[in-house]
């Protein structure tokens, strides 16, 4: 049984704890290795190199800087298959969307080879008779993060490229559940340049986050992942005096407007709904047609081509749609929020309840699901099932759509589709979500732009990479200068004479 590692100090450290966690091959139902959940004192251990290697790091120019950042680009393209093999192996997601994964991080570490121009800082000439007003972007320090199963590459690249190419030394707590591809990260860090101790991963659970929160050294904590965990985290680590922003659950909908394209909207839905197996936070989970014609010419667009999806092992390249779910344990919360659906009162139009694999019978597939006529008090509404699982709300007008969504506890993202300007405007103005897409399924901005939802779906008031994450990893010192006037005659070369 492979036994992984943490990776401190530039080398890969096996855990001392004596406490490991399953990393399990979904598609078999396999434990393929053992992860070591570190101990409070094994995080201090990585937090003490940190601290050491941090100022040397910072006082390295930003263009130094970046230019590791440009190398690991190189590096991450080069490993690129490697990369989304380790990850599929743990994660179950298809190797083509395994690479998508790999690619939205690398394009967050693109962004900011940037930071000598995004670390800039202003200037204000004669503030004041001689006086100058400078303010300059300085690192925080150490800083950390904790993230989430489902985007193992792309998550820990939005957060560790800005926080090092800021001048940080950045503490991964990456997912128990998929832990190989962070420690691969790393290492490529350090090919790439990036001096020992400035990104490090120590693997680990509750006990290793709270080691974290309860820190008085680390300055930041930037969280993915669920809900509950996010409240949790973003109030302990405020009430320790950090910065924090936590990134929680979803449930997005999509609005289908009588005007829309329905192929459009049907292929649209397919992908956003079962891509990823639905384990994805910018995922389509609800539907809500407006108008009952709307909403049958839309499902019977939808149902054949759910039907027709391949499900499988991610050995099996681009032939399959999407994989297994990670963990007995999310096939079993699926399992059971459906069966919340059919007993609510919801009709399940597509039915994947016996879905078997072939060779695969103990891994974690679940087949893909289509509910109509659901409500706004069922639990398959309300809650997040992260799961191949798309409920059908019906609105009779537009109103009833648009408030359906924005009266929903999560604010992460949403969609609608139609043809009509009018419609699309007021839909982004108004709705109370933060990412919107028109005819746009999936709206996840690119590494320019900011990433953050509203409501439950965030905490903190700062989105992650684009602008806003050197904001994050970065505090604003000002300097208000004025320099004792009357040397500017320069020296004097002749004898001092009494006049
Ligand atoms: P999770 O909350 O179970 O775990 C996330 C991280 O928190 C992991 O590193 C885990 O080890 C740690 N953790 C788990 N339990 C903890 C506890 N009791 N105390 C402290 N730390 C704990 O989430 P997950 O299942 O890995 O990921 C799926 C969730 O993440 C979904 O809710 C999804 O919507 C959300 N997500 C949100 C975004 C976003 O940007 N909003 C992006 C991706 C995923």
């Amino acid at each position: 049984m492979q036994e992984l590692t943490h990776y401190i100090n530039g080398a890969h450290v096996k855990g001392t704890s004596g406490r490991f966690a399953d990393v399990m091959n979904p598609a078999t139902g396999e434990v393929q290795a053992k992860c070591p959940l570190a101990s409070k004192d094994e995080m201090e251990q990585a937090v003490a190199h940190a601290q050491a290697a941090q100022p040397k790091w910072a006082a390295t120019n930003p263009q130094r800087r970046a230019r590791v950042l440009m190398k690991l680009v190189t590096l991450l393209n080069r490993d690129m298959d490697k990369l989304a093999e380790a990850l599929s192996r743990e994660h179950g997601k298809t190797l083509p969307d395994a690479a998508g994964d790999v690619q939205r991080g690398l394009e967050v570490v693109e962004y900011c080879i940037g930071a000598p121009q995004l670390l800039k800082g202003e200037f204000t000439d004669s503030a004041g008779p001689g006086i100058d007003m400078y303010s300059m972007r300085q690192a925080l320090g150490v800083t950390a993060g904790i993230t989430p199963f489902n985007f193992p590459a792309m998550i820990p690249m939005w957060m560790f490229a800005p926080a090092i190419a800021c001048g940080n030394a950045f503490i991964l707590k990456p997912s128990e559940r998929d832990p190989s591809v962070p420690l691969m990260l790393a290492e490529l860090a350090e090919e790439a340049g990036l001096p020992k101790g400035i990104l490090q991963v120590v693997n680990g659970d509750k006990e290793a986050v709270d080691a974290i929160l309860h820190n008085e050294i680390i300055q930041s904590v930037g969280f993915v992942g669920s809900t509950p965990i996010a409240e949790y985290i973003y109030a302990t680590g405020c009430a320790n005096g950090k910065r924090v922003q936590c990134f929680g659950g979803a449930k997005n909908h999509m609005i289908i407007m009588p005007d829309a394209d329905m192929d459009q909207a049907a292929d649209a839905l397919i992908g956003a709904g079962y891509g990823a197996a639905g384990e994805r936070c910018m995922a389509i989970s609800v539907a809500v047609p407006v108008g009952d014609d709307t909403a049958d010419r839309l499902i019977e667009k939808l149902v054949p081509r759910i039907e027709s999806l391949k499900v499988g092992p991610y050995t099996s390249g681009a032939d399959v749609d999407y994989g297994p779910v990670v963990t007995a344990a999310a096939k079993a919360n699926i399992e059971r929020l459906v069966q919340t659906g059919i007993d609510q009162g919801a009709k399940l139009v597509v039915d994947g309840r016996d879905f078997k694999l072939q060779g695969y019978e103990d891994g974690f597939f679940v087949g893909p699901h289509l509910f109509d006529h659901a409500t706004k008090d069922m639990d398959i509404y309300q809650q997040e099932i992260f799961g191949p699982v798309l409920t059908c709300v019906r609105a009779q007008t537009y109103e009833e759509a648009l408030a359906l969504a924005m009266d929903h506890e999560y604010g992460n993202g949403t969609a609608i589709y139609t043809r009509d300007g009018d419609a699309a405007r007021d839909f982004a103005n108004r709705v109370n979500v933060g990412m919107i897409g028109i005819n746009v399924p999936i709206p996840v901005p690119l590494a320019y732009h900011t990433f953050g939802g509203w409501k439950k779906s965030a905490f903190g008031d700062l989105n992650q990479h684009g602008p806003d994450s050197f904001k994050f990893y970065t505090r604003t010192k000002t300097v208000t200068a004025r320099w004792p006037s009357g040397i500017k005659e320069g020296g004097e070369f002749s004898i001092p004479v009494m006049e």
